[in-house]
């Protein structure tokens, strides 16, 4: 079989209601640049970059399209090496890691469709047939009503089954992001989990003073308290608090998370498949991960087929540590409107109980719907 195109789409929705988190973006807009691979046998693949879609666009076109023409889906990792090694000399971090990995993901559709499989059975098999998710939410919308606005969202995905919930954290002002945080801790109870995330918005000494101050409300991790450059800055935090330490949404390939994971600068990583490399380089990111004792557990935050993507690389990650009663890694499921998410795939992924079933159709286990695809495409 060889690759006969790849064509990249770019899609684009309007959020109805912009949203904000501590990085201080507004989000008026989502879009994600999907992969489309074609082959002399008929088969068609589908993957998606992580990150400003044009750019992964471009990228892909003028870097990687002509080297991965031609080639046999099932080379997938020596594609990846060959297409590694045609950037590696222009800086390696970032967009074009995501723009490699939504070819290396479409590649895995692929080779699972051509051969009847699940990608998760092709990478080691299921370790489980279906993931707990958590719902990722309560961003910033209503400045007048941060704190309100909070309980009710978590509150509806408390009422829709949800076992475990993040929240957006780092409004400038630790009291505040207290009061809301004990807020949506009394609002659902003790045994619906939580996280909090700040989108890397603290110094090292803020974030250890909020950390303590949260412990009480028992949260599950503390997610990107400080910048992703600053790896002695977390291991710092790491060390000091009690709670989990996550981050790495923003590190990528196995050279990226190597240090942070030998140092223990996290307790738990978190590999996004769309930009950090792809099912293969996440893989590598979870072997290094698991032979030093650290949770990986994916991020996740783009349309039906990253969430795919990510439920596949999911079903194959080992319990760490294996136990009797194992704390499986969860999923990461975004909840603010998307349609991207919601209706690009006909037979779309949907938790019931906070519950998701691994899919096991051929691939990602997902088809695509070509008219919501055209309906969103701008580019
Ligand atoms: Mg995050």
């Amino acid at each position: 079989m060889k690759v006969t195109d790849v064509i990249c789409h770019v899609l684009q929705s309007k959020v109805e209601q912009p949203f904000t988190s501590a990085r201080g973006w507004l989000y008026t807009t989502r879009a994600s640049c999907i992969v489309e691979i074609r082959t002399d046998e008929g088969i068609t693949g589908w993957g998606e970059c992580y990150g400003p879609a044009a750019v992964n666009r471009t990228i892909i076109e003028t870097q990687y399209r002509s080297r991965v023409i031609g080639r046999d889906p099932f080379d997938v990792e020596v594609v990846w090496e060959d297409l590694y090694n045609r950037i590696k000399d222009y800086g390696l971090t970032g967009m074009t890691i995501a723009a490699l990995s939504g070819i290396d993901i479409a590649l895995w559709d692929i080779i699972g469709r051509a051969l009847g499989k699940p990608i998760h059975k092709l990478i080691g098999g299921a370790h489980r047939t279906e993931v707990q998710a958590y719902a990722t939410g309560l961003y910033f919308v209503d400045m007048d009503r941060l704190v309100e606005e909070a309980v009710e969202e978590a509150q509806e995905y408390a009422e829709q089954g949800f076992r475990a919930i993040k929240m957006k954290i780092g409004l400038g002002d630790p009291k505040l992001d207290l009061r809301r945080v004990k807020a949506v801790r009394e609002t659902i109870g003790p045994d619906v989990k939580l996280a909090v995330d700040a989108n890397h918005c603290f110094t090292v000494p803020q974030a250890i003073r909020l950390g303590r101050a949260m412990e009480e409300h028992d949260i599950l991790w503390f997610e990107e308290p400080i910048s992703p450059e600053d790896h002695d800055g977390y291991v710092e935090v790491t060390r000091a608090l009690d709670m989990a330490v996550a981050g790495g949404e923003n590190d990528f390939t196995r050279w990226g998370f190597r240090d942070v994971i030998a140092r223990k600068a996290m307790d738990i990583v978190q590999p996004d498949v769309c930009a950090a490399g792809g099912i293969s380089e996440c893989r590598k990111i979870a072997a290094i991960a698991s032979a030093h004792g650290v949770e990986c557990v994916p991020h996740a935050w783009g349309s039906a087929i990253g969430l795919a993507a990510t439920v596949q690389f999911l079903a194959a990650l080992p319990d760490t540590p294996p136990a009797f009663r194992p704390m499986p890694p969860m999923l990461e499921f975004e909840q603010t409107p998307n349609p991207l998410r919601d209706q690009l795939a006909k037979d779309p992924i949907v938790q019931r109980q906070g519950i998701v079933r691994v899919p096991d159709g051929p691939g990602l286990g997902i088809e695509i719907d070509h008219a919501i695809l055209n309906q969103y495409k701008v580019a």
